[in-house]
């Protein structure tokens, strides 16, 4: 098929999809852009149909295009209640590829850093960052902290009961960034439930950024070094500890993804580990892709009341968005902050000791709302309290 072949043939399927959506507006009160602005322009139906018109040419894609589909949160919560089975995010990318020359330069630099080879060999080794350069405190503070925890060594980690299997860990680019912690939890959590965890060096991020960002060919092009990455071993399972990554890595299939909480339920973890008691309240907060893509909320609930003593809060609405999504906060930090400000609030009255969530950006933008609580992976926090030995 040739390119422009392609091109078309790519058209024609996108538009049979959008035609897929009935305009019945069931998404729109789960939409949380929707329901900030009230303005049919930024729900899902809005935006689908403005990529169907930026795809037939009727539209300009000009700023105000961008500044629509931008704002998305790709939050998946509309694809989640929609009758019609509409692929969203498809639809969505797609938009954002014809936009993709209105990139902020902010975005772009973020890509750019996250997805290149020698940053991602760079995240195995301590980070160091002028704080002047960061853009929020908690930043410097989350890079501190990974001073002193960073992820796992490359190379086998070995069962420490009877082994039930050999599984893979996925970095990720910002779990390995911003919490070393969690990577390394995952690790313990399942050597002392059964399983060997081998961490393959020359992972890549996961390139749902580089996507959602318009890319798809650099999206692509770090899929398949992954895919080499982990297609080269004998795995059972390729674990992660970061809900948006996993939602991108869960839906490919390049090879069978797990999110750590779900693995260790539905593998029998919980059965094999037991926990020291902790007498705290942890306000638990469910990012949307764990809720909406991955089906992973009851698993980490269920997780932590395995913890003698812990009061578990959970808050938010199930399948709601923190209103970081991805780099969203970048094109709109006013309407991030305030989807971010219920949950905030929510969170200043509880004033619980820790914030678990399952996706590390979700807890660096709650944590600027409101500081004060630790805010942590729910994985952490399990393994600090195994049993010493
Ligand atoms: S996206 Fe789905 S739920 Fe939303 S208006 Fe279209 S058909 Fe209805
Ligand atoms: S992905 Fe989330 S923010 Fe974007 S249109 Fe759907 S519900 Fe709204």
């Amino acid at each position: 098929m040739s390119e422009s072949d392609a091109i078309i043939e790519e058209s024609r399927s996108l538009a049979e999809e959008a035609g897929r959506c009935v305009k019945c507006g069931l998404c729109l009160a789960e939409c949380p852009t929707y329901l900030l602005h009230r303005d049919e322009s930024v729900s899902p139906r809005g935006r689908i149909a403005l990529v169907e018109a930026l795809t037939a040419g009727r539209v300009e894609a000009g700023a105000t295009a961008h500044k629509l589909l931008a704002g998305c949160l790709l939050c998946r919560r509309c694809e989640r209640v929609c009758p019609s089975g509409v692929a969203f995010e498809r639809i969505l990318d797609e938009g954002r590829r014809r936009l993709r020359s209105r990139l902020p330069l902010s975005a772009r630099l973020v890509v750019a850093a996250l997805s290149r080879r020698s940053v991602a060999k760079r995240l195995a080794g301590p980070v160091r960052v002028g704080g002047a350069l960061l853009p929020s405190s908690n930043l410097a503070a989350r890079l501190a902290r990974r001073g002193a925890c960073p992820p796992p060594a490359p190379g086998v980690h070995p069962a420490r009961s009877a082994k039930r299997g050999r599984v893979g860990l996925f970095l990720g680019c910002t779990a390995a960034l911003l919490d070393g912690e969690a990577l390394d939890a995952a690790v313990r959590l399942l050597n002392r439930a059964g399983f060997e965890v081998e961490v393959p060096p020359g992972q890549e991020c996961c390139g749902a950024l580089a996507l959602h960002a318009g890319m798809p060919e650099l999206a692509e092009r770090l899929q398949a070094a992954n895919r080499k990455v982990f297609a080269a071993r004998r795995l059972d399972a390729v674990v992660g500890v970061s809900s948006g990554c996993g939602a991108h890595l869960a839906e490919r299939g390049d090879f069978p993804y797990w999110e750590i909480g779900a693995f260790l339920v539905e593998r029998g973890a919980l059965e094999a580990l037991s926990f020291e008691p902790l007498e705290e309240r942890v306000a638990l907060h469910h990012p949307c892709t764990l809720e909406n893509v991955l089906n992973g909320s009851d698993a980490v609930a269920r997780l932590l009341a395995a913890v003698p003593g812990l009061e578990t809060v959970e808050i938010g609405r199930r399948g709601g968005c923190c209103g970081a999504g991805g780099l969203a906060f970048l094109a709109d930090g006013d309407q991030s902050r305030s989807i971010a400000a219920p949950l905030a609030e929510e969170i200043r009255r509880l004033a619980p000791r820790f914030v678990a969530t399952a996706n590390a950006a979700c807890g660096l933008h709650l944590e600027r709302w409101a500081p004060g609580a630790e805010y942590l992976h729910p994985v952490s926090l399990l393994a600090r309290q195994l049993p010493r030995g």
